[in-house]
């Protein structure tokens, strides 16, 4: 039988808010005045090297993170259907389908959609196919320049080939950006661009690691929110800024012994991107049986290694090590650490109807953990923002099961 339990907010969240208000706000400023300032505004992939547009003055923004914000205020469905009738299939990823529906009906989308026309779009394939097509797609839509980065799917370790062909897309990516800004790039501004993402980033690992305390500082959903900065302002002041204040706040819980879910259990590992619509209501189920998610795959998919010397092989390495782009070996590899370093009771995979890299080899990962870890690992299907896939009563039903199986309650 469940108790009631207090879930602990963070302070952070409300700086939070303010800031994605405040970068929205900028994107639509960039919209309105980046021309003549010469700051034009980019659309680009979760997995672009943003800190190169960064380091010649251009704004990017995430279709990406606004398929989030659609999903979180329960509009993506609508908006897929939109994308339907106009002839994008079903079977498209559910970010791709909200975005380019928010595009076609923008009276329908959370504010009234990312701020058009872009000047440009930067799409870089280490995070799936999807992205190419749904880029060109916005490219006719818009009829603006798209620069692709084609980062070579990995099987094994990164091969100094693949390493290098990326490199010279890099290279001709800088001579695009060169000739679009009418400007040079500038070395030491990309310089200290990854400077900064590199501190971000230290910083978001920093935050993670806190979470191997018993009881956890922080539960996924805490995870989810509050990883927005380091996709959407990673290389600014404000995203360092702001993981210092997180940084203490999650520290000052260790040293309270305050965990995000109060009388925690059973300790789990998060696969797979978080089910936006329900994000608090799908985690209750866990959190109001004492189950914390300590971890997860997908925040954790932003604490990459900036390695140091010369930065376009730098941004080559890290950027096509991502690790989507990496083998189901790799990826087993990663799950079987995080459930021994976090010494979590077991693990629950979101089978993403729209997300194939992510998913699709799931079962194959979730065997191989199990057996080499000796912990039990559910999936649950769902889709990341398409609510027309979530069936409530079946998902209740296996997660209690599954509760059952790690935690005898
Ligand atoms: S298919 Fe997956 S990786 Fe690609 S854009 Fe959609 S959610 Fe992201």
């Amino acid at each position: 039988m469940a108790t009631k339990r207090r879930y602990l907010p963070l302070a952070s969240t409300r700086h939070l808010e303010k800031m994605m208000t405040k970068y929205y706000a900028l994107s639509r400023y960039h919209r309105l005045w980046g021309k003549p300032l010469k700051r034009p505004l980019a659309w680009i992939t979760s997995g672009a090297p943003v800190e190169l547009l960064r380091a010649f003055n251009i704004h990017p923004v995430y279709p990406e993170n606004y398929g989030a914000i659609c999903g979180t205020r329960r509009v993506s469905t609508d908006l897929c259907q939109v994308a339907e009738a106009a002839g994008y299939s079903q079977d498209l990823c559910s970010y791709a389908r909200s975005h380019i529906g928010s595009i076609l009906r923008p009276d329908l989308a959370p504010m009234g959609g990312l701020p058009k026309p872009p000047d440009m779009l930067v799409c870089c394939t280490n995070i799936c196919g999807t992205v190419l097509k749904w880029y060109e797609a916005l490219a006719r839509i818009f009829n603006v320049p798209l620069l692709v980065l084609d980062t070579p799917f990995l099987p094994g370790d990164l091969t100094a080939h693949a390493r290098q062909y990326v490199l010279e897309q890099l290279k001709e990516m800088v001579t695009a950006l060169e000739r679009l800004t009418g400007r040079p790039l500038n070395r030491d501004e990309l310089n200290r661009q990854l400077a900064r993402s590199s501190e971000t980033i230290r910083l978001w690992k920093e935050i993670r690691q806190l979470c191997r305390a018993t009881p956890s500082p922080l539960n996924a959903p805490d995870l989810f929110i509050h990883m927005a900065p380091i996709v959407t302002l990673r290389g600014t002041r404000q995203a360092v800024d702001y993981y210092r204040r997180l940084k203490d706040e999650v520290k000052q819980r260790v040293q309270q012994g305050q965990g995000a879910v109060e009388g925690e259990k059973i300790r789990l590992v998060w696969d797979n991107i978080a089910i936006w619509y329900q994000i608090f209501g799908f985690f209750k189920m866990f959190s109001q049986q004492g189950a914390c998610f300590v971890t997860d795959t997908y925040s954790g998919g932003w604490v990459m290694e900036l390695s140091p010397g010369d930065p376009l092989e730098s941004m080559a390495a890290t950027y096509t090590e991502i690790f989507l782009n990496r083998s189901p070996e790799f990826r087993a590899r990663q799950m079987i650490e995080l459930i021994q370093d976090y010494k979590a009771d077991g693990f629950v995979m979101h089978s993403n109807r729209s997300c194939k890299p992510y998913s699709l080899v799931q079962e194959v990962i979730r065997r191989r953990v199990m057996q080499q870890t000796g912990v039990p690992g559910l999936v649950v299907e769902a889709d990341m923002t398409d609510q027309r896939v979530y069936a409530e009563e079946p998902i209740r039903n296996r997660v209690q099961a599954f509760l059952e199986t790690v935690g005898g309650l």
